[in-house]
């Protein structure tokens, strides 16, 4: 199997193998780095509040006020002082026991207990402070040795909290430092599984993108590939050159050898077209789909570089090819455009390819090559147009039927009439009858076309009855798919619409088409003779049938194809030909009409051999149908087929 087709496969168990544990890694990453910065901001956030003011505040109060105790000391006019730092503090501890910060001092050990007793004693203090100190001095030693120890307890507390606030910052500043760390480490985790998930996405898209433009079987470029390519090739302006090739022979390997042989089978044409010719003439080889293939060749300086190349393409191909233990051989029909002769975008290029591959199809069986040009064009684009209008053409009566005399060659009397199919168009003028019925047969349109033409026929004879000509048969070609259709009675209920007996009408079929479907044949054909209906084989000796067809074909006449009447004076051989064709027709109890005569040369010779009756432009051309009462006034008519 090929690179591309273990491609996907590596690619998948690849990404479930690493997809989760990135993802995972990603998100968790992603989960605690967020949870880490919230912690981060939030220790960082916090209100750290300090009691290391108040309490300073308490101590500088109660300093001054055991300053102010020891002027008075010495100076009793200061009494005032004395009461005013008392007052001052007294208002310090409600601030420092029922402030803001208060919820810091609760958090260190019995500070506030002890805060609250200092503040007992100083209000204790009161009396002694406005009683007894202004008329007993020395008091004020006693009131200081009662405030000392408080002193020492508040100094003490805001060292105490001082180093208690360190301690928390200290923390705080550690934890934020751990975090920032793991922050570090996730963030790299971050960082490379984000990278890795990028990395994998660019992969990924990477392979959609080969994938969206190669082809799985073959790991060719495919056809979004080939558009691109043919784009870029048009907007460079280079001349370059598109083949499109479809394989001759690849249905039969798939229908036969199977469907994993067909596959095979693509990818070993798929590999040879890489080797011999995209890498020898620098080509691009893409697989359109099923067994079509397209090839850029580029820097194209004349149509022979171009056909020369589409020969090589076929050489290639038609080397045997082994696949299993199957010999196959495989041809090509390819159809070329040249940029920008034939188109100024890919897909004019690539539409006008396919017309010319379809002309290289149908022309031969065979590997073969058409180049294109806008003469097919205007073929696809007049049978289009002829498949639009055919169907109207026939309701409004553009189509008629023009009539050939079948001659009696012992007397030269008509025995019969040939219905011909005539087209006037009124733009493309006359078309031959052979490209209406491959229309017709094409887009389905034979069934209306045979009933028109079965119908119109009938309604002939009876009008040349009733301008007294003597009751003739008209043979009817018949397409292909005609066979399919009720003809029998359709002939008939035609034939009794106008009142005519049954038998006057017969018909032709061709050699190719009767062999082509000799089993519906074999079953209609007898069903035909049984209601009077003469059956003719048409152009003998053009088609592919044996002799051997003859004894299998219920038929009653036999027509030599007017290709060997033409040579009759000119080759020993085409002579020898339809002397035995008569001989071999008569042995076979069949009539024999040649067709195609127009000289009197030929008909001498008929006659000399034998032949019974006689079509051809030396009696009369096909005629108008109000031409033929004149001409067979003109000669008497004669003994029927
Ligand atoms: P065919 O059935 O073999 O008809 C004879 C053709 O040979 C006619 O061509 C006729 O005009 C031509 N022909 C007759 N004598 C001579 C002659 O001496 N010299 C030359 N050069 N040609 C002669 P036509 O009318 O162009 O028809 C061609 C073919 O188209 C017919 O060949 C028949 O196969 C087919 N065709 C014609 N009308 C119909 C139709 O209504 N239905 C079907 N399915 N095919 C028809
Ligand atoms: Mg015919
Ligand atoms: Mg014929």
């Amino acid at each position: 199997m090929m690179r591309q087709d273990t491609f996907p496969k590596n690619v998948s168990s690849w990404k479930t193998f690493w997809l989760i544990p990135i993802v995972l890694i990603f998100f968790i990453s992603a989960l605690v780095s967020l949870i880490q910065l919230k912690q981060s901001i939030t220790i960082l956030d916090a209100r750290h509040g300090t009691s290391v003011w108040t309490l300073f505040q308490l101590r500088s109060e109660m300093r001054r006020f055991i300053d102010t105790l020891t002027i008075y000391e010495s100076n009793p006019s200061t009494l005032e002082d004395v009461h005013h730092r008392y007052d001052l503090l007294w208002s310090r501890f409600p601030v420092a026991l029922k402030g803001v910060d208060s919820h810091q001092l609760s958090k260190i050990d019995g500070a506030l207990d002890q805060i609250k007793t200092a503040f007992s004693e100083v209000k204790s203090l009161e009396s002694l402070v406005f009683e007894g100190l202004p008329t007993n001095q020395k008091l004020a030693l006693d009131i200081k040795a009662k405030i000392y120890p408080h002193l020492e307890m508040v100094e003490k507390l805001s060292l105490d909290n001082y180093h208690y606030n360190n301690a928390f910052y200290n923390r705080s500043d550690r934890e934020v430092a751990e975090m920032l760390e793991q922050l570090i480490w996730l963030m790299f985790g971050l960082i490379s599984t984000g990278c890795l998930l990028l990395l994998m996405v660019l992969r990924e898209n990477k392979v959609n993108l080969y994938q969206a433009e190669h082809d799985n079987l073959t790991d060719m470029p495919n056809r979004a590939f080939l558009r691109r390519v043919l784009s870029d090739r048009c907007a460079s302006g280079l001349p370059f050159a598109l083949h499109l090739i479809d394989l001759n022979g690849f249905k039969d390997i798939n229908d036969t050898l199977g469907h994993h042989t067909g596959d095979l089978a693509l990818q070993a044409v798929a590999s040879r077209l890489r080797e011999k010719i995209d890498e020898e003439f620098n080509c691009i080889t893409c697989r359109l789909g099923g067994d079509e293939f397209a090839i850029v060749q580029p820097n194209v300086d004349n149509e022979h570089q171009v056909t020369h190349l589409a020969l090589t393409i076929i050489n290639a191909l038609e080397e045997d090819f082994i696949i299993d233990i199957h010999q196959c051989q495989i041809g090509a029909s390819i159809g070329s455009t040249i940029y920008p002769n034939h188109g100024r975008d890919g897909s004019s290029l690539l539409s006008h390819a396919d017309i010319a591959m379809y002309q290289a199809k149908n022309n031969s069986p065979e590997s073969s090559q058409k180049l294109f040009s806008f003469k097919m064009l205007e073929k696809i684009n007049r049978k289009s147009q002829l498949q639009r209008e055919l169907r109207g053409a026939i309701q409004k009566g553009e189509l008629h039927l023009e009539y050939q005399p079948i001659i009696f060659l012992a007397d030269g009397t008509v025995s019969s009439f040939e219905a011909l199919l005539r087209w006037n168009h009124p733009i493309l003028n006359s078309i031959p009858p052979m490209e209406i019925v491959e229309v017709a047969e094409h887009y389905g349109v034979t069934k209306e076309l045979g009933v028109w033409l079965i119908q119109e026929v009938a309604k002939q004879i009876k009008t040349w009855a009733a301008q007294g000509l003597q009751l003739l048969p008209v043979s009817i070609n018949i397409s292909p798919s005609m066979y399919q259709q009720d003809l029998v009675s359709m002939i008939n209920s035609a034939l009794e619409e106008n009142q005519l007996p049954k038998g006057l009408i017969w018909i032709e079929i061709t050699e190719d088409t009767s062999i082509q479907i000799i089993h519906k044949v074999q079953k209609l054909l007898p069903s035909l003779s049984a209601e009077g209906i003469r059956v003719s084989l048409d152009d003998f000796g053009t088609g592919l049938s044996s002799l051997s067809h003859l004894q299998q074909l219920p038929i009653q006449t036999l027509k030599i194809d007017r290709s060997f009447i033409s040579r009759l004076q000119q080759n020993e051989t085409s002579r020898a030909l339809v002397k035995h064709i008569i001989d071999i027709g008569h042995d076979l109890g069949l009539n024999v009409v040649a067709e195609g005569i127009e000289e009197a040369y030929s008909d001498e010779l008929l006659k000399q051999y034998q032949c019974d009756y006689a079509q051809g432009y030396y009696y009369s051309r096909p005629m108008r149908p109000e031409l033929i009462c004149d001409f067979c006034n003109s000669t008497t008519p004669g003994k029927q087929i």
